[in-house]
């Protein structure tokens, strides 16, 4: 299975799955249709599926257009989204399993930016790497904001993404690394793991390159939302329950 990410709009990333011996591909939230359409054909192949993480115009915008293009393809999205992506056919939920590449596709439900959030998680036969598409959870260096959910289903929606291996790609939707990383500086000044990666992340933005995906165990070490069960991070929220601790600091986050 290769991993072709599609940058659009002002900091999305789509991603392409491909299969080149059948010459089969899946996308992962579309937000638009044109460049994996454009993609598709560079690679000659066919799309049968749509992988959406959750309901926002952002992820499904280019559902509609590329189901017409591929009329035989199968819309995935969470049991919950119900109604609000268009066109789904696949109504998932915790502990399905999605098929691709002779890849097998677990899914998690990770309500928390939205209520119907899910990811899609292939592991790997090792060494290799498992890939996570977490669509707005979890980000490199961050998470997403708290729309539709609460601090302590957020919580329970990362812990089960942290639980997954440290070799694991994380493929987020967003070029957000730098910014979260910045803040994760303030909240977690003493973490000499963050301070070399925000140098690294530096050096990789200012050459135009993406940030995703990260690494898992990257995260587990850097990411103050997965942190929160740290010393460190508990001083910083003068909590210790760890929905508290995690609700303190992504409302520092939102006004940072
Ligand atoms: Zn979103
Ligand atoms: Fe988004």
């Amino acid at each position: 299975m290769e991993i072709k990410l599609i940058p659009v709009l002002s900091d999305n990333y789509i991603f392409v799955l491909s299969d080149p011996q059948q010459k089969v591909a899946a996308v992962v939230d579309p937000a638009v249709a044109k460049p994996v359409i454009d993609y598709l054909a560079e690679i000659d192949a066919q799309l049968i599926a749509i992988f959406n993480t959750h309901h926002h115009s952002d992820h499904v915008g280019g559902n509609k257009q590329l189901v017409k293009y591929f009329p035989d393809l199968c819309v995935y999205g969470g049991a919950e989204d119900r109604g609000r992506i268009p066109h789904q056919q696949v109504f998932l939920k915790e502990g399905d399993t999605v098929h691709f590449a002779e890849r097998i596709g677990q899914v998690f439900f990770v309500p928390g930016h939205t209520r119907a959030h899910i990811a899609y998680y292939f592991p790997s036969a090792t060494p290799e790497p498992g890939e996570l598409f977490c669509g707005d959870t979890l980000f490199a260096g961050g998470c997403g904001r708290l729309f539709e959910g609460t601090p302590a289903q957020m919580v329970n929606s990362l812990d089960k993404l942290r639980q997954l291996p440290d070799n694991t790609h994380v493929w987020c939707a967003h070029e957000y690394t730098l910014n979260n990383l910045k803040f994760a500086l303030i909240v977690d000044r003493e973490n000499v793991d963050l301070q070399a990666r925000y140098r690294e992340v530096q050096q990789i933005r200012s050459r135009g390159l993406a940030s995703v995906p990260s690494l898992l165990g990257i995260e587990k070490q850097t990411n103050p939302f997965l942190r929160w069960d740290t010393p460190a991070l508990q001083a910083t929220a003068k909590l210790n329950e760890p929905a508290r601790v995690f609700g303190r600091l992504r409302g520092m986050k939102d006004r940072f």
